[in-house]
């Protein structure tokens, strides 16, 4: 069953549930500055929760884009390293404003799974928060979940939250087994280890508490729920695939890219890895960009400019020519944009800001890979092993070299990176650049996006820079 298939009989199963569909959320959050990236399908519905704002469904249903970089849920380090985890990804998720609560939450998910899916029973786990007898014993009523088959983990798996304020809660989770020839061995298991063999694929949230900045918590209004499956994870499932890299959701992309840069997919791991960076990256590419974030040296623009950097220079390491990024990006608008109709709408925008970025990108890359091997060469000599903040400062300041990059060729040669001392120099300047802007609020970002889709200006983006105060963003 092809991803998109799945999207849409989850939502479908889900109205037939009296769910309302509602349309995904922009990445970048309306109205809340405590969030870099929309990360969960929840963050459009943070304020229904709350019991702050009443519309007219009180159960909703979403596929929502959702973004972990940066802040609380950062899995920038984790793409390549796993099978599971992205930058983007689509969240498909149901929703009770106040109406039903535990029980139906259970029941649909597991209906979903396994009479609209059929998965294999056998195969699938639960875990519940520790102390969530409730849910545990739902697990076995509703669903008829053996005992042992459900774990109690503690804050960390189950307990969920957005970010560090807001609507939270006892979390219970689905895994699906992938087997034991994914396994990592004899200590593998459940809140045990963080291989792919017990991949996590839902997450059924009973928010009833609001999180306040000093971690006190008080009752929301009314309990609801909150869940989310990630769609390419559970496509890797139905599509009987150990990663979410062999779905169709990435495989397009990747035999594309292959095919450009003249290699093959599952013949050569490093060659892996930046077939797989690249398509992650370009898909975030490709939805940030419609979303207004432009490229820049903060923010979330600087987060979009180390994506489409990063992604470059895997796509160097493969021996890609010239500029191509742009053109996986577009791979993606034509894989994802009748879904996501914003896509094609910006698509030539879109192009022109990643070709524009690829190609300074280009002149400033190699001055920059020389001046990190002589100086990884001479901590070598030296019989240094750690990367000082300045050296990487400087090569972020003078280059435009992001740390990732760095980070990826010092650990190659058994180097680490110092970031704290790297984050120091970074808050520094920022404060400096801070005091010396004194802009506007973050509606004039909208504008200057539009007028500049308008008149097709991509090379002049320095007026968008510090127009959102960073301050307050995590
Ligand atoms: P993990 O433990 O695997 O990092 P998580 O517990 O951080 O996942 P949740 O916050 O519970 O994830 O999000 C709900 C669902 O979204 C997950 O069960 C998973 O299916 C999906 N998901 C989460 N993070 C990612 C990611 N980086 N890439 C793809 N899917 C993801
Ligand atoms: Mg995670
Ligand atoms: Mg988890
Ligand atoms: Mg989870």
């Amino acid at each position: 069953m092809k991803a998109a298939e799945i999207r849409k009989r989850f939502l479908e199963y889900f109205q037939r549930n009296g769910h309302t569909i509602v349309d995904s959320a922009p990445l970048i959050p309306k109205d809340d500055p405590t969030l870099m990236f929309t990360n969960a399908g929840m963050v459009q519905f943070k304020k229904l929760f709350l019991g702050q704002e009443k519309r007219d469904y009180i159960r909703a249903t979403t596929s929502q884009k959702c973004l972990r970089v940066g802040g609380k849920h950062n899995d920038l380090e984790n793409v390549g390293r796993t099978a599971r985890h992205h930058t983007f990804f689509e969240m498909l998720g149901n929703f009770s404003f106040g109406d039903y609560f535990k029980e139906d939450a259970i029941k649909f998910c597991w209906e979903f799974l396994t009479e609209e899916l059929k998965l294999d029973k056998d195969r699938l786990y639960i875990t519940i928060y520790k102390d969530d007898d409730e849910a545990g014993e739902l697990w076995q009523k509703v669903a008829g979940v053996p005992a042992e088959r459900i774990y109690r983990l503690g804050e960390k798996d189950n307990f969920w939250s957005m970010g560090d304020t807001g609507p939270c809660g006892p979390c219970s989770e689905v895994h699906y087994d992938q087997g034991e020839e994914v396994g990592c061995g004899p200590d593998c298991g459940i809140g045990k280890c963080d291989c792919d063999r017990y991949l996590e694929i839902w997450n059924l949230v009973f928010m009833q508490y609001d999180q306040a900045e000093d971690g006190t918590r008080t009752d929301l209004p009314r309990p609801s729920i909150d869940t989310g499956m990630g769609l390419e994870r559970i496509a890797a499932v139905c599509q009987g695939v150990a990663s979410n890299y062999e779905t169709d959701l990435f495989q397009s992309i990747i035999q594309y890219t292959a095919e450009m840069a003249g290699v093959k997919y599952r013949e050569n791991e490093e060659i892996d890895t930046a077939l797989q960076v690249i398509a992650d990256h370009s898909r975030a590419i490709a939805f940030l960009i419609p979303d207004q974030v432009l490229p820049s040296n903060e923010g979330r623009g600087y987060i979009l400019r180390r994506l489409i950097r990063r992604a470059y220079r895997f796509g160097k390491l493969m021996g890609l020519e010239g500029s191509f990024l742009w053109k996986t990006a577009n791979k993606v608008v034509e894989d994802m944009g009748d879904h996501y109709a914003e896509l094609k709408e910006t698509r030539d925008f879109m192009i022109e800001v990643v070709k524009g970025e690829e190609e300074g990108f280009a002149k400033t890359l190699d001055k920059g890979l020389e001046m990190l091997e002589e100086e990884l060469a001479e901590l070598t000599k030296a019989g240094a092993k750690v990367v000082p903040g300045e050296t990487t400062f400087k090569l972020y300041d003078t280059y435009g070299f992001p740390i990732d990059i760095v980070r990826d060729i010092a650990e190659k040669q058994g180097i680490d990176v110092d970031e704290p001392a790297f984050d120091a120099l970074m808050k520094e300047q920022k404060e400096r650049s801070k005091a010396a802007w004194k802009g506007s609020g973050e509606k004039d970002v909208a504008s200057l996006f539009q007028t500049l889709l308008e008149q097709d200006v991509t090379s002049e983006f320095s007026g968008y820079e510090g127009m959102i105060d960073q301050s307050t963003i995590t």
